[in-house]
């Protein structure tokens, strides 16, 4: 096996990481006092970052994206990790239902742009009934002349305060039963019927805003089905889980190096007892253990992104990069406050903000118990012979 990462994928992170050190840290400091990024920087730093040609990387070519694999996908993403998650409007630039399954006009007026930094997005499935069982959604779609009528309510919509357009999943088919008969929309943000509703209030992401949106008799034509309708859902399920590898693996992977680190440079410098506190047994285990594991989750995330970049189906492998990592990464913070201590409460650090905005891992995107349950029901299907080696 040769785990060597090829110089033009390692050269694709510095220049992220370089992007993020001169163009986003520098507003940080402002950012986490008014918890919002200044609207009029958005789209200079969406359009800086697309001339860089890192927004969208794995989008088709033909479209404005890189055409770049999952590999190459995952090294961006542990890079863009260093930035504040306020800044996740800058990176999330290409939708892979849209280029996946999207009509050609859909490509032209929203993922061009989208790609470009001309515009911003939101993904839309969640509800304030269905959350992890998104297969029970009770935003509706009725069919009417020439398109559908939405109603219904999303919560927890990340930059839907932002988007000129939500890809939006609503039932078409209520007889169908769970998970069955939903189809995904383009919808526009300044369409009639939909309200932005109010700004939820989170632990931690200062500045990466989750929103609700009402939908009343909220017109969408016919041409902004993305895919068949009524096969939303499965749609979903087979883009998402490899997006999330580096949507959440990756980027727990660069939180937890930056937890590693900031903990080891603390270690070897503050002293205790007459010697720095890396001499001592306790903390030298914390940073073994923290290294270890950022290891093995890093084995865990490029297997999975290879996984996909050969064309195989990224499951079970996407649930459980999503379950480790996210799960590595609020140890790593845990562990970084405690080799910080008192230091790691405190707000002139940045691990008290990192341990804060960590802990969302664990639930979004499918939480820790629906990861397991995936897997479970995987092995029960599949049997254990992909992880037997005979
Ligand atoms: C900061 C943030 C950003 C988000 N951004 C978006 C976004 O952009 N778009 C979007 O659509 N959604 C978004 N979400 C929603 C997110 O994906 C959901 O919160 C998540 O899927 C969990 O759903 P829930 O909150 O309804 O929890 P619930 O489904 O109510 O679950 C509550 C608890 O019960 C457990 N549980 C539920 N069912 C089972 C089961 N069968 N077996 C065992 N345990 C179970 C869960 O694991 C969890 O611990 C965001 C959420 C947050 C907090």
């Amino acid at each position: 096996m040769d785990m060597t990462i090829p110089s033009e994928l390692l050269e694709i992170k510095r220049t992220a990481r370089r992007f993020v050190d001169t163009e986003l840290v520098p507003l940080e400091a402002e950012i986490e006092r008014t918890g919002s990024v200044p609207r009029e920087v958005r789209k200079p730093l969406m359009r800086k970052y697309a001339q860089l040609g890192l927004r969208g990387i794995t989008m088709p070519e033909a479209y404005g994206g890189a055409g770049l694999g999952y590999l190459a996908f995952c090294l961006l993403g542990e890079a863009e990790a260093r930035a504040l998650d306020a800044f996740q409007f800058i990176f999330r630039g290409g939708d892979p239902l849209l280029a996946s399954a999207g009509s050609e006009m859909l490509k032209q007026k929203y993922l061009v742009p989208l790609i470009r930094g001309d515009m911003e997005h939101c993904v839309a499935l969640t509800e304030p009934n269905a959350g992890s069982d998104a297969g029970n959604l009770q935003t509706k779609a009725t069919r009417v002349s020439e398109g559908f009528l939405l109603n219904g309510a999303k919560h927890f919509i990340s930059n839907a305060e932002y988007a000129d357009f939500a890809v939006l999943f609503a039932v078409t088919d209520p007889k169908a039963g769970s998970g069955r008969g939903i189809t995904a929309f383009v919808v526009d943000m300044k369409s009639p019927g939909l309200q932005l509703g109010q700004r939820q209030r989170m632990m931690g992401r200062q500045g990466w805003h989750q929103s609700e949106i009402f939908l009343q008799d909220c017109f969408v034509p016919n041409d902004h089905v993305i895919g068949e309708v009524d096969q939303g859902f499965e749609l979903a399920k087979r883009f998402l889980a490899s997006t999330r590898i580096v949507t959440v693996g990756a980027n727990c992977i660069g939180v937890a190096e930056q937890c590693l680190e900031l903990s080891l440079a603390y270690a070897q410098q503050r002293q205790t007892f007459g010697k720095p506190i890396i001499k001592h047994q306790a903390v030298q285990f914390m940073l073994a253990d923290m290294a270890t594991e950022l290891h093995t989750a890093r084995l865990l995330v490029y297997d999975a992104a290879v996984t996909v970049d050969r064309g195989e189906s990224p499951m079970p492998k996407a649930s459980m990069v999503k379950l480790y990592t996210s799960e590595m990464v609020g140890r790593a913070a845990d562990r970084a406050v405690q080799i910080h201590g008192g230091m790691g409460y405190c707000r002139d650090l940045p691990i008290e903000r990192i341990y804060r905005d960590a802990r969302v891992w664990r639930i979004v995107d499918g939480a820790s118990e629906i990861q397991r349950q995936m897997i479970g029901g995987w092995l029960d299907r599949h049997g254990c012979s992909q992880f037997i080696v005979s």
